[in-house]
C-alpha cells in the first residue's frame, strides 16, 4: 500500500515536472524569436528625489508580449533568458534602446535623467556587458547618464573577472547600484570592496515600514551604513504617501514605486515628465 502511494505520487510528480519542462521549452522557443519579431519593449519607471520630489532618474524594465503566449513577466522569462544565454542579445538591446530613448527624451525636455539598466550575471561572464556599454558610449551617450543595477547573484562565487569588469565599468564613468538590497547574504562585504554608488532597498522591507518596527529598524540601519560608506539609498516599491513620509523622515535619498508611476512605455513616460514639469 505504502509502495503504491509512493508509486502514484512519484508518477504525479513526473507529470507535473513534464508539464513544467514543456512550458519552459515552449517559452524558450518563443523567447528566441522575441527580438526579431519586435515583441520586446522597454518600460520606464521614474526614480524621484525624496527631498525635492523631482524625477532624477529612470529604471528600464523589460516587457515581453509574445504573439502566441501573451504577456509574460520578467520574473518568468529573464531567468530563462539567463540560463539559455539569450540574455546577452536581449540585454544589449535593452541598453541600446533605453539609452537612445532616454537621451531623446532628455534632449526634447532639456533634462538630464540618468538611466538605470538591470544586468544579469551571464552578461558579466563573457564580457558582453562591457561590449554593449562601449557601443552605447560610441553612439555619443555620456557615461554619466548610465547606471547599472546588479543583484548579489552577479557576485556569487566571487569571480575575479566579474570584479574586474565592475571596476572597468566604473572607470568608464558609469554608476553602479546594488539592487534588491537586504535579500541576499553577503551584502556588507560586497559593499565594502566594490565600487557601488547606490543601494536599492528591496520592496519587501518597505511594504510594512509604517507598522513593522523591525523593517523600520533595518531600513534605518541600511541608510546609516550607506551614509557611512558614501552611498546613496533608493527605496523600492513605494506605493503610498505614508511610506514616502517615513522614508523621507529617516533620510532615504530617492524613492521609486507606484506612488509616482508604474513602469510605462517611452511615450507615456515622456507625457508623465511633461505633466510633472507644468505642475
Ligand atoms: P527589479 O529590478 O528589482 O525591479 C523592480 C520591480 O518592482 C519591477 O518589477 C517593478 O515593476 C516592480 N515595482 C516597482 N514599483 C512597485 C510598487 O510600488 N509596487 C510593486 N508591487 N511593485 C513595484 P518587474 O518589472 O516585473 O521586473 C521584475 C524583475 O525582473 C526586476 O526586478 C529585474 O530583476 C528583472 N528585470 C526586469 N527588466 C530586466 C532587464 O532588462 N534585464 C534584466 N537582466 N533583468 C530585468
Ligand atoms: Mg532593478
Ligand atoms: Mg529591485
Ligand atoms: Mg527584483
Amino acid at each position: 500500500r505504502a509502495k503504491d502511494e509512493g508509486g502514484s505520487s512519484y508518477h504525479f510528480y513526473t507529470l507535473a515536472m513534464n508539464e513544467q519542462v514543456r512550458h519552459r521549452l515552449e517559452v524558450e522557443g518563443h523567447l528566441r524569436h522575441a527580438l526579431e519579431r519586435n515583441e520586446l519593449e522597454v518600460y520606464y519607471q521614474p526614480i524621484v528625489n525624496t527631498v525635492t520630489r523631482q524625477v532624477s532618474g529612470v529604471e528600464a524594465l523589460l516587457r515581453w508580449h509574445s504573439e502566441t503566449l501573451g504577456a509574460i513577466g520578467p520574473d518568468t522569462f529573464i531567468p530563462i533568458a539567463e540560463q539559455t544565454g539569450i540574455i546577452n542579445d536581449i540585454g544589449d538591446w535593452v541598453l541600446t534602446t533605453g539609452a537612445r530613448q532616454i537621451a531623446d527624451i532628455n534632449r526634447r525636455l532639456g533634462l538630464s535623467l540618468k538611466l538605470a539598466v538591470n544586468v544579469s550575471p551571464r552578461q558579466f561572464r563573457n564580457n558582453s556587458i562591457v561590449a554593449s556599454v562601449l557601443k552605447v558610449l560610441e553612439s555619443g551617450i555620456d557615461p554619466s547618464m548610465l547606471e547599472i543595477e546588479i543583484t548579489e547573484g552577479v557576485l556569487l562565487g566571487n569571480h575575479p573577472e566579474t570584479l574586474a569588469l565592475l571596476a572597468e565599468l566604473k572607470q568608464m564613468g558609469i554608476d553602479l547600484s546594488m539592487d534588491d538590497f537586504g535579500t541576499g547574504y553577503s551584502s556588507l562585504s560586497y559593499l565594502k570592496n566594490l565600487p557601488f554608488d547606490r543601494i536599492k532597498v528591496d520592496r519587501s522591507f518597505i511594504r510594512d515600514i509604517e507598522t513593522d518596527k523591525e523593517d523600520l529598524a533595518l531600513v534605518k540601519a541600511a541608510i546609516m551604513m550607506a551614509s557611512g560608506l558614501g552611498l546613496e539609498v533608493i527605496g523600492e516599491g513605494v506605493e503610498s504617501e505614508p511610506q514616502y513620509r517615513v522614508l523621507a523622515d529617516i533620510g532615504c535619498d530617492y524613492i521609486q514605486g507606484y506612488l509616482f508611476s508604474q513602469p510605462v512605455d517611452a511615450q507615456a513616460f515622456e507625457a508623465y515628465l511633461r505633466l510633472q514639469m507644468t505642475t
